[in-house]
């Protein structure tokens, strides 16, 4: 998925995986990184339903995760799903990059991540 605007932090010394960047690497105090993009499917880790959501979302509640790529980079991203039933954690999700919402009526585009099968 190189159409995917993520880019992950990978330690030259330890090869631990970061994202968001981080000034020193959390494993090895290490301060060289190579950018890395997530690849492949995603595994859900975690999710949860918000509501009360900020201006600018249409929805009256999201559903959001926290996905685990293949390369070992973690992202929260909005997830596809009507209700929290049709999720469970170990899932594999198709990250696409799409509007999550809509700003004086421009785009803000951002990862959303659909459920598979
Ligand atoms: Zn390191």
């Amino acid at each position: 998925m190189s159409n995917l605007q993520i880019t992950g932090y990978k330690c030259k010394h330890c090869g631990r995986i970061h994202y968001p960047r981080h000034e020193q690497c959390l494993q090895c105090h290490g301060r060289e990184f190579e950018s890395i993009a997530p690849e492949g499917n995603a595994t859900l880790l975690a999710y949860t339903q918000i509501f009360n959501l900020p201006w600018g979302f249409d929805e009256r509640f999201l559903i959001i995760g926290v996905a685990q790529f293949g390369n070992g980079i973690k992202s929260m991203g909005q997830i596809k799903a009507e209700s929290l039933d049709q999720l469970h954690t170990g899932m594999q999700l198709r990250p696409v990059w799409e509007p999550v919402r809509y700003v004086y009526g421009e785009p803000v585009y951002g990862l959303k991540l659909e459920p598979m099968g």
